[in-house]
């Protein structure tokens, strides 16, 4: 069994309604149906595609799944949700990144882990904060100190989420 960190994007066909599907949809992959999910947050979109803002979570929980049968289980989950794949960083109903796998660094042709990404982005790094505020990543970085206060002030958390 391995602790799993699952980051969740959306911006199109009501995104927090697509990160609630998302949220019920993991829960069936986690074990015991146990997952913690952050609050909501809205964020400004990355890149230089015009497009509605974002709305992002992080959710953490427990799986059996290995690691390429949940990256597999994640897409299944986008594609049920209507993920359409064009433009890097284009708009989309959601979007799941697996940004930890347990303490393991992954590196194969349809899976790095850690997220290459997750380091820097703040609507990362705040709701995974928000959830794991301890977490010592698989570079034994603490999560903490790639807090900086500028990312604090580029997120807003989205009052009552469901
Ligand atoms: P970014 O990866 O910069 O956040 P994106 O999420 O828009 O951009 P996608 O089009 O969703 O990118 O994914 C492109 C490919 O990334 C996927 O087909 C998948 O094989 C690969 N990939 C590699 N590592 C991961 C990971 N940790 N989580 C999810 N997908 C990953
Ligand atoms: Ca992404
Ligand atoms: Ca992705």
């Amino acid at each position: 069994m391995t602790l799993v960190y699952v980051a969740l994007g959306a911006n199109l066909a009501e995104p927090e309604q697509q990160l609630n599907q998302a949220v019920a949809a993991l829960k069936k992959i986690a074990v015991t149906g146990d997952i913690t999910v952050s609050s909501y947050y809205r964020s400004t979109p990355m890149g230089d595609v015009v497009q509605p803002d974002y709305v992002n979570a992080v959710a953490c929980f427990n799986t059996h799944l290995e690691p390429i049968e949940l990256l597999n289980s994640l897409q299944n989950i986008e594609q049920q949700q209507g993920r359409v794949r064009n433009e890097r960083w284009g708009p989309r109903t959601l979007d799941l990144d697996l940004l930890l796998y347990g303490l393991h660094i992954i590196d194969i042709p349809r899976l790095q882990v850690p997220h290459y990404g997750m380091k820097e982005r703040s609507f990362v790094l705040i709701p995974l904060a928000e959830i794991a505020e301890d977490l010592i990543l698989p570079c034994h970085q603490a999560l903490k100190s790639l807090l900086t206060p500028e990312m604090q002030q580029s997120l807003h958390k989205i009052p009552n989420k469901s």
